[in-house]
């Protein structure tokens, strides 16, 4: 990814580049999505869910730790809501570096915390949310002994913008709304970023709307204050008070863009829909953004009826981490499984068509 956007990037000759492959992740039409929201409108999913770890953190990580080890950095520390230490700990493995993650116990989904001990990181688990382990992990930042990766790292937010200009290049100009989920608020105003400079660059000729969704139980941006105890199914985006939060604000002001909420139930509901419909299998907090475009679309949303998105809009919707990673709700709906006897009757009756 670093090779394809160099000139975009802060990477100099002298910068080792550590790479999984991370990037060029396909951008889908999505024509029953397109049905669905109707109107003439085209909808298209970027699927960030094929990165080497299974997140667009892969595309901030690689800039940050390729930095970092030009800076001669040891040791790697996030904090997480799980997908930042899965791609931290992959690419400190990969660059030969330690990797300390510090996670709020009892809040990381299966799939992400298995990443981060596959890959042998150095894991504490504090009692306390996202937000208290950011705060520790600024603290320990500034012994000097350690390289943040967290969204905090401006390399990170560096790298994230590649999938914006991916967006233009392939599209031929920039989308009229861009929809994904807000968690910390890094992703969004590394879009924006990316978008401007394409821009700015004549690449593109008209910049986006961006649209972002946080989940209602954890949505300090959309009331504008902090919430001490955010509460949402979609664990990535379980962020009380967002560390982009000002940069997030410039971005939908200056692209005359929105911030809105999606609530859990919707957001199941857009993940199982994606999956059923479109064959891609998102993790929850990757739904918002569907649940987004539906709640906005709608026509039987009457609250949010048609002219918001207008006519014929070319619409682009991140989904942001792959539903492998989060399986704990749909194993539930598994367990509902019984084996029948081995005979084509039985068989025949269980498939029941
Ligand atoms: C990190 C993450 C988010 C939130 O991104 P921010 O940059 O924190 O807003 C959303 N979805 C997934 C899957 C993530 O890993």
């Amino acid at each position: 990814m670093i090779e394809r956007y160099r000139e975009f990037l802060p990477i100099s000759p002298a910068t080792p580049i550590i790479s999984l492959g991370e990037g060029s992740t396909p951008l889908i039409y999505s024509r029953r999505l397109s049905e669905r929201i109707g109107r003439g409108c085209d909808v298209f999913v970027k699927n960030e869910g094929v990165n080497p770890t299974g997140s667009f953190k892969d595309r901030g990580m690689t800039v940050a730790v390729s930095k970092a080890m030009e800076r001669g950095t040891r040791a790697l520390i996030c904090a997480s809501t799980g997908n930042t230490s899965a791609s931290a700990a992959a690419y400190a493995a990969r660059a030969g570096i330690s990797c300390v993650v510090i996670l709020p116990a009892g809040k990381i989904a299966t799939g992400k915390l298995l990443q981060a001990f596959a890959y042998g990181a150095k894991i504490v688990a504090v009692n306390g949310n996202f937000d208290d382990a950011l705060r520790i992990v600024r603290e320990l930042g500034e012994t000097g002994d350690f390289t943040i990766v967290n969204s905090i790292n401006p390399d990170r937010i560096a790298g994230q913008k590649t999938a914006a200009f991916e967006i233009v290049d392939e599209l031929g100009d920039a989308p009229d709304f861009h929809l994904l989920p807000v968690g910390n608020a890094g992703n969004i105003t590394a879009y924006w970023a990316g978008y401007r400079e394409y821009f700015a660059r004549e690449r593109s000729t008209k910049l986006p709307s961006m649209l972002g969704f946080q989940a209602a139980g954890a949505a300090p941006i959309f009331h504008d204050y902090i919430i001490d105890k955010p509460e949402t199914i979609a664990s990535a985006i379980r962020i009380g008070n967002p560390a982009s939060w000002k940069q997030a604000r410039a971005a939908i002001v200056e692209s005359r863009g929105a911030i809105d909420v999606v609530s859990d139930e919707k957001i199941l509901a857009a993940q199982s829909w994606l999956a059923q419909h479109e064959g891609i299998f998102v993790e929850p907090a990757s739904a918002a953004s569907i649940a987004g475009v539906f709640k906005w679309c709608d026509s039987d949303d009457a609250a949010y009826s048609f002219q918001k998105i207008p006519e014929g809009s070319r619409i682009v919707c991140t989904v942001t981490g792959h539903g492998l990673k989060d399986p704990d709700v749909i194993i539930r709906r598994m367990k509902e499984l019984k084996p029948v006897a081995a005979t084509m009757t039985d068989v025949r009756r269980a498939i029941g068509m």
